[in-house]
């Protein structure tokens, strides 16, 4: 029960951030749900704010694309960008969390960019009520391998400008899916994952939420891969 159990696989400067950032032991969502994560399955979480849950999504996504992005490294030679995107315009990214709130939204790319300091890893957030120039800006970049965002500010930047594709990301993360659903937000995820996701047999999907009524087992059901772990 550490974060650098063998199993898990953790790069030496990810650990040096970790440890950094004040985290000794992995909480029980995180001993739980890391290594599945890592091995490449898909999870339901059942988790409340302050049980480390970011950290338990974030470490295994940022650990892949670090990953990735040495492996890319050593096949082109050392020309290869961060995460081996092809297209040099616009944001293509590997990770994308979605966040009932902007503060949580901010609060997880911060956190992303607090354990991915030294590592080719870099995240953004995008959420409702933020300057739409901002974003399209920092999205027509295209240095973002970790995208948090509310729902309708995704949807929106995805139907109405061209300057992000969802075409090769690995993991997809629900966060606080009954806040989620309180706020009615569902449909609008639904349609992002419909229209502008590659299919869920082809990404590593986990979705956290504090209560499990009716509604979310189906969501979770829905959006997850069969054989999917609950994680309590
Ligand atoms: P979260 O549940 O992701 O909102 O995290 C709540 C707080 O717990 C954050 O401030 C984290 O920095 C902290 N935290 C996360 N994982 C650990 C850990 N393994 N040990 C101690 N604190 C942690």
């Amino acid at each position: 029960n550490s974060f650098s159990d063998p199993q898990l696989g953790l790069n030496g400067r990810l650990l040096h951030n970790i440890s950094k950032a004040g985290l000794k032991k992995p909480t029980p969502v995180q001993r739980h749900g890391m290594p599945q994560l890592v091995a490449g399955l898909d999870v339901m979480c059942c988790s409340h704010t302050g049980s480390g849950k970011t950290a338990a999504y974030l470490l295994p996504i940022i650990n892949s694309i670090v990953g990735d992005a040495s492996a890319s490294r050593s096949a082109d030679k050392g020309s290869g960008s961060s995460s081996g995107k092809e297209n040099t315009s616009g944001t293509n990214p590997t990770g994308l969390i979605l966040t009932p709130t902007r503060e949580l939204a901010m609060q997880i790319s911060k956190d992303a960019n607090m354990f991915g300091e030294g590592l080719p890893v870099s995240s953004f957030a995008v959420f409702g009520g933020q300057l739409l120039r901002y974003e399209l800006g920092k999205l027509k970049e295209g240095r973002v391998d970790i995208l948090v965002a509310t729902p309708g500010r995704l949807l929106h930047l995805l139907s109405e400008f061209d300057v992000l594709t969802l075409g090769k990301i690995k993991y997809f993360v629900v966060d606080e899916a009954d806040e989620m659903f309180d706020r009615g937000f569902f449909s609008g995820i639904r349609n992002i994952v419909d229209q502008f996701l590659i299919p869920k047999e082809e990404r590593i999907n986990a979705l956290f939420s504090a209560t499990f009524p009716n509604q979310i087992q189906y969501f979770a059901k829905k959006q997850l891969r069969s054989g999917f772990i609950f994680v309590v």
